[in-house]
């Protein structure tokens, strides 16, 4: 059993300390937001993530899982400190590492005797040995020599399956140069050592590149077949049938390879901006994750276009949004796709009605700039009341078989615009709709 304190208790230290304790380790989350750990200590959990709830429970009762705002005693009392908190972007693009920073000063403020630093946090190349020096310099103030390693572990969990993830994980990257942190690391993780899981060991500056480039190639896939399908609308072709094609080499593979409105979410975006902002101060230009970038902004708004176009003027039309976070199964509103649509629809004169089942409470901030011209609704055929039409943004699975007769009786108009692609146009065409895809 290894002595855990995982150090930021969101999506991802939430994630990790509850499986890793669920693997049989003592862990101590911790978290400076005071009140995200009261509400954790009585067994709240602050985000919505399937299955947290329960496995949360199930360690905090057997005492393998703690919740604590008290650093401290966190880094006295455990041998190996995952850094899991933020690393949002700043205004140039670059990844903030104050946050992760201000930890690893934590760290050597407090530490007694060795220890393993694991950095989960994406960060950019050369983090880690910032990390490295950031604490030698307090150690060497305090006069103390501690001996301690970094280790770079990446995290690749999915919001929405991320318990799932991190029990099965397609791989364990572990950064490091010392072969005493890699024990430790492969004892923290021997469950699935033991499961076959494939493990990666490289150098720090590998790992953290690992996750930047495994994070772009994604985002990149997503704009790919997004532009993919603009063309198909033009050309008469179905993109899902050329995805279905496509993926079935396996060369390419058969995900990520859905059209929509363009990715968002809490990593995506931030870390192609990072990326590309890495490179540039290395005096290297990523051409394709640059273009990703700004095409990804476009296709947002080109489902702004769409609407526009079949509906023409949308002055005083009232439009029912199903779903708001960037993707079904969180309740994560950074950098959801409707929030740079919504309020290009108000501007252009639209009137917002939304349901999302999750994230409603983080869009009541978010929207704010919108708010006179936006209501809340308490599900999915509330939006559709007077409206003129309706756009299916998150495909949440209690919008995969809507009853599209109540759906449309309340409404003013009929059309139905479907940005992931869920439903067939006959289908909707049957029910009195005016239905519109995305590259079908
Ligand atoms: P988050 O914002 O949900 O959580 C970060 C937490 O850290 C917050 O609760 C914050 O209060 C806490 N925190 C900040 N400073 C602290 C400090 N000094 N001491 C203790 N706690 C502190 O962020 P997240 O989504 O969990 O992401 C964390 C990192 O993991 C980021 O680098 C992100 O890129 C990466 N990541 C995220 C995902 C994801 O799906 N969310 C997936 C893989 C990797």
């Amino acid at each position: 059993m290894a002595k855990i304190a995982v150090i930021g208790s969101g999506y991802v230290g939430l994630v990790s300390g509850a499986v890793l304790s669920d693997f049989g380790h003592s862990v101590m989350c911790v978290d400076v937001d005071q009140k995200k750990i009261e509400s954790l200590k009585k067994g709240v959990i602050p985000i919505y993530e399937p299955g947290l709830d329960a496995i949360v429970e199930k360690n905090m009762q057997m005492e393998n899982l703690h919740f604590s705002t008290d650093i401290q005693s966190a880094i006295e009392d455990n041998d190996i400190i995952f850094i899991a908190v933020g690393t949002p972007p700043k205004d140039d693009g670059s990844a903030d590492l104050q946050y992760v920073l201000s930890v690893a000063e934590d760290i050597a403020t407090h530490m007694q005797g060795y220890k393993v630093i694991v950095d989960k946090s994406t960060v950019p190349v050369g983090t880690g040995q910032k990390v490295k020096r950031t604490v030698r310099e307090i150690l060497d103030k305090r006069g103390v020599d501690y001996e301690f390693d970094v280790v770079s572990n990446p995290e690749f969990l999915r919001e929405g399956s991320a318990v799932y993830d991190f029990s099965n994980p397609e791989r364990v990257v572990l950064g490091t140069e010392s072969q005493r942190a890699l024990d430790a690391m492969i004892e923290v993780y021997r469950v699935l050592y033991l499961n076959e899981t494939p493990f990666v060991t490289t150098n720090i500056e590998t790992a953290e590149m690992i996750k930047y480039a495994s994070n772009a190639f994604l985002a990149m896939k997503i704009t790919y077949i997004n532009e993919i399908a603009n063309l198909c609308e033009k050309v008469g072709a179905n993109v899902q049938n050329v995805a279905k094609g496509m993926g079935m080499d396996d060369r390419i593979g058969n995900k990520f390879l859905n059209a929509g409105p363009g990715y968002g979410g809490s990593c995506f975006p931030k870390d192609t901006k990072a990326l590309a902002t890495i490179a540039r101060e290395h005096d290297e230009h990523l051409t394709l994750i640059e273009t990703t970038i700004q095409a990804n902004e476009r296709q947002k708004l080109r489902m702004v276009d769409k609407i526009c176009a079949a509906m023409g003027d949308l002055s005083g039309k009232v439009i029912g949004v199903l779903g708001l976070t960037f993707k079904p199964n969180t309740d994560d509103m950074r950098e959801a796709p409707s929030l740079v649509i919504l309020p290009e629809l108000v501007k252009r004169g639209a009137i917002i009605r939304a349901f999302d089942p999750e994230g409603t409470k983080e869009g009541g901030w978010r929207f704010e700039d919108i708010e006179q011209h936006m209501t809340f609704c308490d599900d999915e055929y509330c939006v559709s009341q007077e409206a003129d039409a309706v756009v299916l943004l998150t495909e949440w699975n209690q919008f995969r078989s809507l009853d599209f007769d109540r759906l449309k009786a309340g409404m003013k108009d009929n059309y139905f615009f479907d940005l992931r692609n869920v439903y067939e146009k006959c289908m909707l065409e049957k029910h009195g709709f005016r239905y519109y895809a995305v590259g079908r």
